[in-house]
């Protein structure tokens, strides 16, 4: 059997999924897992498609210290226990600079493309590049892909695409470039069986996870994203603030004395849902807790998404539909409610029963826009991309070699 493995490498994680490659390039999930507190409590569990456990083993601390050990291991699992020998790797790569608008087959000059690019993207970029660096030294042959959550959003015009600051920084890199494009892409592609209709036309999908974004997509194309340089900067999220006035990082470091790398680990751990709040990062968790703080919260975050849907609104010069996705996308029927409420303006209303059923079509029937929620697949959408460049490098390069 062919396989596809896919690998998200974060700082203390390093996620997997191993995709069979069926009939006609078809793609069917077999394995998913994670091997997670690298370098504090590491640990791997795996389970098959329908959930039956694989795997699920402790390491001592020292057995398991960066993620390329991590990659090894998760490596000799799959092939000495389970016999799985991939015949590529996919990888989710954060950052894939101004140049990147589609995925590569990676070799030596790819990565050392790649690494340019960390100073745009510190706390993701170094992870991600850490397993393909250790595939490629062990297995040079084996094909490996980089996909990017930027890639999709390189199709925005130049007004999408700038901060109005001096160009020679825009030269150097520091553009509006977006983030969760593989969601985008995967929802983008999905649309066409799912709503024929609106899939060519104007449409807002509002990617809501602990991570959240919103992207405007005209034919299918990303327009304009809520995300700019970093992932920072829009909807506010579980434990980053969104949308914030430059003003108050100057105030962070001028009057509280607060160094770089500080301001750095404030803005991506302790504000956001968690900082608003003080009571937690998770939207369950808000939702069920009666402090007045976490109402604040859940009030923000709606209220942000309502501002920013106007936004994208605005540079699509309209709406014909909306889709939610993402975990609280796909699973909050109470935000979408309030979601939706914000969005009457522009034409939507609930269908209430649909919602609680979390049905495709939310939206009231006979009228206004339509409401979709579609949930997103960004390993699917990276493992169809290996297995389509692996195509056209197989065609270049027919010796290829296995993880083995
Ligand atoms: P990411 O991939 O960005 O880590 P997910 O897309 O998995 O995040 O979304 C995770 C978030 O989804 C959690 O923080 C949680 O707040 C939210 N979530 C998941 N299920 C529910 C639910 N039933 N109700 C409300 N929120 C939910």
């Amino acid at each position: 059997m062919d396989t596809i493995l896919v690998v998200n490498a974060g700082s203390s994680s390093v996620k997997l999924q191993i995709f069979s490659v069926e009939g006609e390039g078809r793609l069917r999930r077999q394995i998913k897992g994670q091997m997670d507190g690298i370098g504090s409590r590491p640990r791997l569990k795996a389970s098959g498609a329908g959930g039956d456990p694989l795997a699920d083993r402790a390491y001592p601390i020292e057995a398991v210290p960066d993620v390329a050990t991590a990659m090894r291991i998760v490596g000799d699992w799959l092939r000495e226990e389970l016999r799985i020998n991939p015949i590529a790797v996919g990888h989710r790569v954060v950052h894939g600079g101004p140049d990147y608008d589609k995925p590569v087959l990676i070799d030596h000059g790819v990565v050392a493309r790649l690494e340019r690019y960390v100073n745009l993207a510190p706390l993701h970029q170094p992870h991600n590049l850490s397993p393909i660096r250790s595939i490629l030294a062990n297995f040079p042959l084996l094909p490996q892909v980089a996909c990017f959550d930027t890639a999709f959003h390189r199709s925005h015009g130049a007004l999408a695409d700038h901060y109005a600051i001096p160009h020679q920084l825009y030269a150097e890199g520091v553009r509006r470039y977006g983030f969760h494009g593989l969601s985008y892409e995967y929802i983008a592609r999905t649309l066409p069986s799912v709503a024929p209709d609106i899939a060519k036309r104007r449409v807002i999908v509002a990617h809501l996870g602990s991570g959240a974004s919103m992207c405007a997509l005209k034919d299918g194309r990303s327009v304009e994203s809520t995300m700019g340089f970093t992932a920072l900067d829009g909807l506010p999220m579980g434990t980053r603030p969104g949308q914030l006035d430059p003003g108050v990082v100057l105030y962070l470091i001028s009057e509280k004395g607060m160094s770089a790398s500080n301001v750095q680990n404030f803005l991506y751990r302790d504000c956001g849902l968690k900082g608003l709040s003080g009571v937690s990062n998770d939207m369950r968790e808000l939702e069920k807790s009666e402090n007045p703080k976490a109402k604040l919260a859940i009030d923000y975050f709606v209220y942000r998404i309502g501002l920013s849907a106007g936004m994208l609104a605005a540079a699509l010069r309209g709406l014909d539909a909306f889709v939610f996705t993402a975990g609280i996308g796909e699973n909050s029927a109470t935000i979408r409610e309030r979601v939706v409420e914000q969005l009457g303006w522009l034409g939507a209303a609930l269908d209430p029963i649909e919602n609680s059923r979390h049905a495709r079509v939310i939206s009231r029937a006979g009228g206004g826009i339509p409401v979709y929620v579609v949930p997103t697949d960004e390993e699917l959408m990276i493992a169809q991309h290996t297995l389509s460049l692996l195509a056209s490098s197989r065609s270049r390069n027919p010796k290829q070699e296995r993880l083995s």
